[in-house]
């Protein structure tokens, strides 16, 4: 039986690990949905509608249609990469300064809903395991199986630090934190769809959990 499987939950709490390991063993496909807030985030940065001063929410919504989004399944990798208007943006949709901005474009209800929609889609005809802040609220509220991950800001922004360190950004962890933090703020207190668990979901704090041990659990789940 093909089902749906959410997983939400706060940044870095390793929800795309677990959903690609969960996507890989069962043959279902993956849909990261923070890489597209990311790609709608580096679009507003490239056109100048976004930066450390202002944002111009009005023109990145008129420009709404001209953003298209596309997963492209990389057999090397075992999972879609993110293209925006045709290029391959994986890389750059991942730094520090994508993530600095991405929760403010994330508040805006319009891109949301552009996105939310496409997200539907996706999920149409199940098999598919999807994370983010909202699968399992808004995206697919009947999904079987809802995952609500959390883990304490350090060690999420310690395995965030150790990713960007390894691939030669440079950052603070500090900085890292910081960033961690004030998403987890503006993602849990905005007004449009904020991040909450689904009554449903099944939480699991991972901080003390290895990959094998959160994988074989959530197997379990899976298979009950
Ligand atoms: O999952 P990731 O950390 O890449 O997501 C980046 C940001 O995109 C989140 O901090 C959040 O602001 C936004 N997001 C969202 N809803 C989703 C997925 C991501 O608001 N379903």
């Amino acid at each position: 039986k093909k089902i749906t499987i959410a997983i939400d939950g706060f940044s870095s709490t390793g929800k795309s690990t677990l959903a690609k390991q969960l996507a890989n063993h069962l043959g279902y496909i993956y849909v990261d949905t923070g890489a597209m807030y990311r790609a709608v985030t580096l679009f507003a940065m490239q056109n100048g509608y976004i930066n450390a001063e202002s944002f111009d929410k009005q023109t990145l919504i008129t420009s709404l249609p001209n953003i298209k989004l596309q997963f492209k399944f990389n057999a090397d990798l075992g999972f879609g990469e993110m293209y925006l208007n045709g290029v391959n943006v994986e890389t750059e949709i991942r730094t520090i300064e994508v993530s600095s901005f991405v929760s403010k474009v994330a508040e805006v209800s319009e891109v949301r809903a552009k996105l939310v929609e496409q997200q539907k889609e996706m999920g149409k005809d199940k098999a598919i395991v999807m994370d983010g802040r909202d699968i399992g609220t808004v995206v697919f509220p009947d999904a079987e199986l809802k995952i609500f991950m959390t883990a304490s800001a350090t060690t999420r922004a310690q395995r965030r630090y150790d990713e960007l360190v390894a691939k030669g950004d440079a950052v603070t962890f500090e900085e890292v934190l910081k960033n961690v933090e004030e998403r987890d703020y503006i993602d849990t207190h905005r007004k449009d769809s904020p991040l909450v668990m689904a009554e449903d979901a099944m939480e699991i704090d991972n901080s003390h959990l290895n990959r094998k041990e959160q994988f074989d659990l959530v197997l379990e789940l899976v298979n009950e």
